[in-house]
């Protein structure tokens, strides 16, 4: 070996992998015993199990060559023991380097999982990818798509316009689908609660998954928005070992999340979308976040937890399986929520084998797909997750990756199953319960400026015998309610936002809630929604009482059932007990 003969390219790579050598990479590095436990981890090996240049331990030798000849102390000692004397040299060794590191591996990560030396060959295979795409060595495929990403912002190159035209044809479809348009999806709506994150590939190729996540944050009448830009979860960097794209990708997405003032970013279903921008891009751009992140199987399952949306199981009344993501599962550990709310919302859920942190890659990862050039050896290599899904006798297998969806379907094509491929959000959405909407629009259609009743009464105390929760975040208000009430007769309960209405009126059960809109915290909007979706709580009257000036838009929007009353501030006290003596006997007629 002499140095002189070394492209410049090579000595590039040489000088970047000494500023890549963290702790946990020289543990790779110098851990691997070469005793080919992780062989049969590798689906590449098994499709071509005498073919030693498929197993884990050559691919990240190549990368461990480059390390003992420059920084281990063997490669000086043993350069023919430790192959540090046969470092690639020209560029075209380069183009080698390429076809192992992208060709032969989709940095799945099970082959680490199965490493008793803890060797993470996945780790030392990103970090070749990332020393040849320095030095601009890469397949074709990986250069349009960090382009795309780099440039225009999003990994599929979607032009703003396209995107906000996408937004907008979702939001009629869903006009047309419920009969109104309040389940319009909101753009860059400032203090929203929740930012919507999704894959470019949803705006490009499947924008219906973005209307089925639409009708579900309707359904569970959530304070969100999507974005105008910082839209893309998705990170080739991951894919490319581009710790610098990695870094811009996320740093987008955080800072619209931060402009918003969201408490909490969704990230729709993609695994390395999630592990990206929940996981690694805070590292690679150096950012604290303030914010919450979650994959969005983990709020739909929330919802149905807490009761802000109903679903009907039998609508997905087939046999279904489950597909791992490598990325969601293995390398970020969700394995047990989608499958709970696959229990919640299919009849016959049937288990892969093997799952979970063992499953077997979809054989589209770690960018796969836009390298076409490798096609036949990804399709080769999927021979184990055929018989997988094969022997599952499913119908329908559900991914909670965008990616993986691509993988399972190409693979299903090449090997002619009988199945097709859906993601948790259409499960969840096609089987959700609306049946308030309809009272909902009525009561809207119906409601009257302001119920007119008798604002004087005969009786000395109407309310005798009535136990109301006063719930406003202003002092003054609850003590004017509190005393009307209790001159009245009543017990008054008092709640200064909607975390305590909830509480007090899930532990008391009063017979009447004045609830105020505008608080701070849990506002009146939101613990309406709450009581009325509550099985415990959802027959309780409820009166508004606000200042608020555009209430009746916001409490109707609800998909719920509409309050019993609303008074505007400032209120008159007679009418207060009159009204208030008016909904408890009409509540009382209904009951009778
Ligand atoms: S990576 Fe681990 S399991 Fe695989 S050959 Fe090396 S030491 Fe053995
Ligand atoms: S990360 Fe996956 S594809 Fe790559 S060598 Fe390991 S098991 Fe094979």
């Amino acid at each position: 070996m002499a140095n002189y003969k070394k492209s410049h390219k090579i000595k590039i790579m040489e000088e970047q992998l000494s500023k890549k050598l963290s702790r946990q990479v020289v543990g790779s590095l110098v851990g691997c015993v070469h005793c080919g436990m992780c062989n049969d981890s590798c689906h590449y090996v098994l499709a071509n199990p005498d073919d030693p240049t498929m197993t884990p331990s050559y691919k990240a030798d190549q990368v461990r060559k480059l390390f003992k000849a420059n920084h281990d102390w063997t490669g000086s000692v043993f350069p023919w023991w430790v192959g540090a004397n046969k470092v690639p040299l020209t560029d075209d060794d380069l183009d080698k380097l390429k076809d192992i590191s992208f060709g032969t591996c989709t940095n799945c990560r099970r082959c680490t999982i199965n490493c008793p030396m803890g060797v993470d060959t996945a780790t030392l295979n990103r970090l070749m990818r990332g020393l040849l795409t320095n030095v601009g060595v890469m397949p074709e495929g990986v250069r349009v798509v960090s382009k795309d990403q780099w440039e225009i912002g999003n990994q599929m190159g979607v032009l703003k316009e396209d995107y906000l035209d996408t937004i907008d044809w979702m939001s009629e479809e869903l006009e047309e689908d419920l009969g109104h348009n309040k389940a319009e999806i909101p753009i860059d709506k400032m203090g929203s609660k929740i930012t919507y994150a999704i894959n470019p590939r949803e705006a490009k190729y499947d924008p219906r998954t973005i209307k089925k996540a639409a009708l579900i944050f309707y359904a569970a009448g959530e304070d969100w928005t999507m974005c105008s830009e910082g839209w893309d979860q998705t990170n080739f960097g991951l894919f490319s070992g581009d710790d610098g794209l990695g870094g811009v990708s996320g740093q987008r997405v955080y800072e619209k999340t931060q402009e918003i003032g969201a408490e909490t970013l969704v990230i729709s279903e993609c695994g390395h979308g999630f592990r990206s921008t929940r996981h690694e891009a805070v590292n690679w751009s150096g950012t604290q976040v303030d914010f919450v992140m979650e994959s969005s199987v983990k709020t739909m399952l929330r919802y149905i937890k807490e009761g802000r949306i109903k679903v009907d199981p039998t609508v997905n009344s087939g046999r279904v399986t489950y597909h791992d993501s490598c990325n969601l599962a293995r390398s970020c550990g969700v394995y047990e929520e989608p499958r709970e709310l696959l229990r919640m919302v299919t009849t016959d859920f049937q288990e892969m084998h093997p799952n979970r942190i063992e499953n077997f890659c979809c054989t589209g990862g770690g960018g796969a797909m836009s390298m076409e050039e490798y096609t036949p050896k990804r399709l080769e290599s999927a021979k184990v997750k055929a018989e997988q899904l094969k022997a599952t006798g499913a119908k329908i297998v559900v991914t909670s990756c965008h990616n993986c969806v691509d993988g399972l379907a190409d693979v299903i094509k090449h090997y002619e199953l009988d199945m097709e491929v859906k993601q948790l959000v259409d499960l969840v959405a096609d089987s959700l319960v609306l049946p308030e909407l309809k009272k909902t629009e009525e009561a809207f259609a119906e409601a009257p400026a302001e119920v007119e009743v008798a604002t004087t009464t005969t009786e000395a105390e109407p309310l005798a015998g009535r136990k109301v929760l006063v719930v406003d975040d202003e002092d003054d208000v609850r003590e004017f309610l509190k005393t009307v009430f209790e001159d009245a007769g009543a017990t008054v309960l008092e709640a200064r936002d909607g975390h305590e209405a909830i509480a007090m009126a899930t532990a008391e059960k009063p017979d009447l809630i004045t609830l105020d809109l505008s608080m701070p915290g849990k506002d009146g909007v939101e613990a309406f929604g709450d009581l009325r979706r509550d099985p415990t709580t959802e027959e309780i009257p409820v009166c508004i009482v606000t200042g608020h000036p555009e209430f009746r838009q916001v409490i109707y929007d609800r998909v719920v059932p509409a309050p019993e009353g609303y008074l505007e501030k400032p209120v008159d006290e007679d009418k207060l007990v009159a009204y208030s003596a008016h909904i408890l006997d009409a509540r009382d007629k209904k009951r009778d």
